[in-house]
């Protein structure tokens, strides 16, 4: 084991089959977390949770009796919750607003914003009454700079905020809520749209002041930061993980 910061306690991934929410599984198991695995992909769910030696509960983050059923599943076989990565989440290819028709951008705003605010819900509710948790949600850079992305984008700075907006409603009964903005990660949907030629991998870097895109890892060890005691004076924050895509919009000036 890496460093037991988890000390056996429970981490449920949301969107834990793939990408980001697979990687921050491993990393958080390493560290000692007992982790339960969700995905809307009930198949690949159990495969990463097979391959990690975590428990796969897969459900649909959209869905408020599915995930209230999850989480009394979860705990009353496993314990308590005690982190929540909310995690689960749709990409966008890049387009004009106008070529984005509105049931795709419904689509998009369900998931990456009443999902992420559904599994908070739940999670953080059961553990503010317990006096103890920590949550972080998945952003993105593109929360905090424009995008030609016209759902992805908002409903992302919308959940950065709402990691603010819960932090303060849950502070005073010791849950900590954050959110993590990773830069650009070669996961399956972003590494599709390189392949279809709709993304071009030299823009996604050049712009970052490492000059690369960034591992799922790495964003997986952000998240597993957050999580972690060594983070106990830490909410309401967004913690960019992107090779300093952030801090090298200039660069591609
Ligand atoms: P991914 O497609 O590899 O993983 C996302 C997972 O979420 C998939 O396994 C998918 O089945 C699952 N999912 C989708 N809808 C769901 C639902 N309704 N309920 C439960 N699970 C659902 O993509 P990824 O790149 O790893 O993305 C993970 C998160 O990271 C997303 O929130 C994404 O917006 C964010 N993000 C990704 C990047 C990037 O460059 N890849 C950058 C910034 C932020």
């Amino acid at each position: 084991m890496e460093r037991d910061e988890g000390r056996g306690r429970v981490a449920l991934v949301t969107g834990g089959a793939s990408g980001i929410g697979r990687a921050t599984a491993g990393v958080l198991a390493a560290r000692g977390w007992r982790v339960v695995i969700s995905d809307i992909d009930a198949a690949r769910c159990l495969e990463a949770a097979g391959t990690i030696g975590a428990e796969a509960v897969p459900f649909d983050v959209v869905d408020e009796a599915a995930t209230e059923a999850a989480l009394a599943d979860i705990e009353a076989r496993l314990g308590p919750v005690d982190a929540l990565v909310a995690n689960a989440g749709l990409i966008q290819p890049g387009g004009r607003p106008e070529d984005l028709p509105l049931s795709e951008f419904d689509r998009i705003i369900a998931v990456n914003l009443r999902g992420v605010y559904v599994s908070c819900l739940k999670a953080g509710t059961r553990m503010a009454g317990r006096g103890r948790g920590a949550i972080v949600i998945t952003g993105s850079v593109t929360a905090s700079r424009t995008a030609p992305l016209h759902a992805y984008a908002p409903s992302k700075a919308a959940a950065v905020h709402m990691a603010a907006c819960l932090a303060a409603e849950w502070g005073r009964s010791g849950v900590r809520v954050n959110a993590v903005s990773p830069g650009y990660v070669a996961t399956p949907p972003l590494q599709a749209a390189i392949d279809r030629g709709q993304r071009d991998p030299r823009l996604l870097t050049e712009a970052a002041a490492l000059g690369r895109l960034v591992a799922a890892e790495e964003v997986g060890r952000g998240v597993a930061f957050l999580l972690s005691d060594d983070a106990s004076a830490i909410t309401g924050i967004n913690l960019p993980v992107d090779a300093g895509w952030l801090a090298g919009a200039h660069l591609s000036t």
